[in-house]
């Protein structure tokens, strides 16, 4: 079974966000449990978190088909130490609320060096970033999330997702979600049959397919290896129906959240019908 959602609204409260996936015939969603370009944002009220839980009862949803993704602000590589430690503290805060809500994922972007610090160096705070938040934590899993590598976000290679992944140390929390636009963008060609085994070939003898927790559906305005991060609504950009063709129709993605990240909203539960309709 292919869990397709999309990053729906939580504007109106997190209680809200089940409410919207529900209406756009969403099998999994992600949201945002805080405001992602703000440092400071108000507590979840015990009264929204049951809400929340209600409603995730009500319209069928699990702990295992919700998604957070964390704030845009957070770096856990930051070369700055104050800015790491506001990073840190911002993430510790995004995992408590995923405790308070009962959720068991949440998706992060790994950091970026800035041209401050080596890469290397970069993925090892990442990594020691990770650590601290486990283990002020209980059961809910740090989901990588490949990226472009626009800039200096670090995450754009499986070896640099590896390398994090080896140095975190309880691999039991741990995961990936894999992003197509981002992965694209990066050199993973997952537009042809070829590419598309080869990509996940390598992404099973660097990371290990055991981690792959979650997926963002996306098309990709720019082109392969590009490093430039523009979704596109499926079908409208360089990935082509190809692909999509060949996920729905891929086992190893069965039963994990698969997120439509795509730019126009309004076409969210044509999106979902189309996927589904590729299923042979
Ligand atoms: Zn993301
Ligand atoms: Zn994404």
């Amino acid at each position: 079974m292919k869990l397709l959602g999309a990053h729906v609204s939580a504007g109106n409260g997190v209680s809200q966000a089940p409410i919207n996936a529900h209406n756009i015939g969403a099998r999994s969603f992600a949201l945002f449990t805080r405001n992602p370009s703000r440092w400071q944002s108000k507590p979840i009220s015990d009264k929204e978190a049951e809400t929340f839980k209600e409603n995730c009862i009500k319209y069928g949803y699990s702990p295992n088909q919700i998604l957070p993704h964390d704030s845009y602000l957070i770096n856990l590589g930051a070369p700055d130490d104050e800015k790491l430690i506001m990073s840190r503290e911002a993430f510790l805060d995004e995992m408590r609320r995923c405790e308070q809500l009962g959720l068991t994922l949440l998706n992060f972007h790994p950091g970026s060096h800035l041209k401050l610090i080596s890469p290397d160096d970069c993925l090892d705070r990442i990594a020691e970033s990770i650590n601290i938040t486990l283990d002020a934590t209980k059961g809910v899993k740090a989901v990588i999330e490949n990226t472009a590598g626009q800039g200096s976000n670090l995450g754009y290679a499986f070896a640099q997702i590896a390398h994090i992944i080896d140095k975190v140390e309880d691999k039991s929390r741990v995961g990936v979600c894999i992003d197509s636009c981002h992965a694209f963008a990066a050199g993973y060609d997952l537009s042809t049959p070829e590419g598309y085994e080869s990509t996940w070939k390598e992404f099973d003898e660097v990371i290990g397919l055991q981690y792959l927790s979650a997926m963002h559906i996306n098309d990709t305005k720019k082109g392969l290896a590009s490093k430039v991060d523009r979704h596109a609504p499926l079908g409208q950009g360089m990935l082509g129906a190809e692909f999509f063709k060949l996920l729905m129709n891929d086992s190893r993605m069965d039963n994990i959240p698969l997120i439509l990240e795509t730019p126009d909203e309004s076409l969210w539960a044509q999106e979902i019908q189309w996927l589904d309709s590729l299923v042979k």
